[in-house]
């Protein structure tokens, strides 16, 4: 088993920002950690799943993810910058994958949203969209605009720290159009993603008017410490980004060295509540697995069992979760 069967079987690469920020004499090197292929990929748990949060059953049409009635996800490319060795969606997208949107599957997905006038905001993700040209970008926007019932663009994105040059005056441009608001939620994990062109590309998306939320995954041995969680919220607030999600690592194939119990996740959780100021505490979340939705991981949510835990959905329904997946 070498790295080559790593890549041919899950998408590899890496920009050159990123490979700057690696400390090459640092084994355990928490950006290198997220993004070189590891032969721990290898290892696949039955528990672990080519789809893991249920996208699929929620898909009335390629591209779209309507599993709440107010919003859809709209998965408009299968490619990324760079790919994150922790991918949930790693079985969906990269070059290998063949599962980019035809331009009829692209109008399909379109004349779904216009025709269920209860969809209020539109999640633009993928693959990362923002490696789109920003042409492309304004045509989306333009014409989710266009849909009157569509008020809220939400564009989810790791590019202004994987590859901030992306971030252009001209991309920004293309997020906005008359008649809906455009949100960006930011990825990144690790305080030291913020690198002064990583600011530079955020600080480009707030000046040009597009307010920014957070989103990060608890990874073991990247950002599962307190001190660590605590800096990357600061980071998040002191850049002008609103922490919004920190998701508990879903059981996506060959991640297993990236997940940590549930116990131990709250435990963070409870101690990072008690070091940072509520403006930069972010809702500690996990997406059950089967397509059951989000949960506010809590105690109140969260109850141990004999095979592991089981966890109350939205709609009060218990569902179990496996001990070994953590
Ligand atoms: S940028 Fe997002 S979609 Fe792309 S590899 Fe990373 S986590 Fe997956």
């Amino acid at each position: 088993m070498s790295l080559e069967d790593v890549a041919r079987r899950y998408a590899v690469s890496v920009s050159p920002h990123l490979l700057a920020l690696m400390d090459p004499v640092d084994p355990g090197d928490p950006i290198a950690r997220q993004f070189l292929p590891s032969l721990d990929e290898l290892t696949v748990l039955p528990e672990e799943r080519t789809d893991p949060i249920g996208d699929a059953a929620h898909s009335p049409v390629s591209g779209i993810v309507h599993r709440h009635p107010d919003r859809v996800l709209f998965k408009v490319v299968a490619a990324c910058p760079v790919y994150c060795r922790f991918c949930f969606r790693r079985e969906m997208i990269g070059p290998a994958k063949d599962n980019a949107l035809s331009k009829e599957d692209f109008d399909a997905a379109l004349a779904y949203i216009a025709a269920h006038s209860e969809i209020w905001e539109v999640i633009l993700t993928g693959g990362d969209p923002f490696i789109l040209s920003p042409r492309r970008m304004a045509e989306i926007t333009g014409r989710l605009a266009e849909i009157g019932h569509v008020k809220v663009i939400r564009w989810h994105t790791r590019a202004p720290v994987t590859d901030p040059d992306r971030v252009t005056d001209e991309l920004v441009a293309a997020l906005h159009a008359p008649g809906a608001t455009t949100y960006v939620a930011v990825h990144a994990n690790h305080p030291r993603e913020f690198s002064p062109d990583a600011k530079a590309s955020i600080a480009r998306l707030v000046d040009g008017g597009v307010p920014l939320v957070s989103q990060s995954v608890l990874l073991k041995g990247v950002n599962d410490d307190v001190e660590t969680l605590a800096e990357l919220m600061r980071g998040f607030v002191e850049n002008r980004i609103k922490p919004y999600y920190l998701h508990h690592p879903d059981l996506a194939p060959g991640t297993s060295h990236f997940r940590l119990g549930i116990e131990e996740g709250l435990r963070l959780v409870r101690e990072l509540r008690r070091a940072i100021s509520g403006l930069a505490m972010p809702a500690y979340m996990l997406d059950i697995p089967g397509g059951f939705g989000k949960v506010l991981l809590e105690s109140a949510n969260v109850e141990k069992t004999a095979t592991g835990h089981r966890i109350r959905d939205g709609r009060g329904v218990w569902h179990s979760y496996p001990a070994r997946g953590e």
